[in-house]
């Protein structure tokens, strides 16, 4: 069974040490129904297993815990990041801009994986300039176009201070360029 993003994510917090619902849920950025939907396919494809555990006060506490199963198959997709965490190296090393654009155009949220998996770090994307790999760092939240250090860009704030309709779906970690700021109907 192929896994995405959020069902490796989910598998990976488990094995972080997170085994309650409302820890997972806490690192998650999901809806309620939606991570009870992953937490069924895992538990159904045998990824995980849950108990139940009886609180100080009695109550009835669901207990997440990864299977030998789910364990091989983080093993796995840990060899497939670093294997490409150092292609993604000689190709930074080399200056091989486009060969990097195209593997974040074709897996979107791999870097943010290696970050989460800590297969790399923030500071050692910095160093090597490389953090605009990261889904969604300086791109526009609607065009998509690069954001640099020195193009404008605007907020969910300057939204709000203006009284525009907010993109849908934009949050207060996105940001747009001016173009797309400037297109923006009033309310
Ligand atoms: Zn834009």
């Amino acid at each position: 069974m192929e896994l995405d993003t959020n069902d490796l994510k989910i598998l990976g917090a488990v094995k972080k040490g997170l085994t309650t619902f409302g820890g997972i849920k806490n690192v998650m950025n999901l809806k309620k129904d939606e991570l009870v939907k992953i937490l069924d396919i895992l538990d159904e494809s045998e990824m995980i297993r849950s108990t139940t555990d009886t609180g100080l006060l009695g109550q009835k506490k669901l207990i997440i815990h990864l299977t030998d199963k789910g364990e091989q198959k983080i093993q796995e997709y840990l060899e497939i990041l670093r294997k490409k965490w150092r292609d993604m190296l000689d190709l930074a090393i080399a200056g091989e801009r486009d060969q990097l654009d195209q593997m974040i155009k074709d897996n979107p949220f791999m870097v943010n994986m290696m970050v989460f998996f800590k297969v790399t770090d923030l500071p050692t994307l910095s160093r090597l300039n490389l953090r605009f790999l990261l889904e969604g760092k300086h791109l526009c939240y609607k065009c998509k176009k690069e954001l640099t250090r020195f193009t404008q860009r605007f907020s969910v704030s300057d939204v709000r201070k203006f009284q525009f309709k907010l993109p849908r779906g934009m949050t207060t970690r996105d940001d747009l360029c001016a173009d797309c700021f400037n297109k923006l109907t009033k309310h």
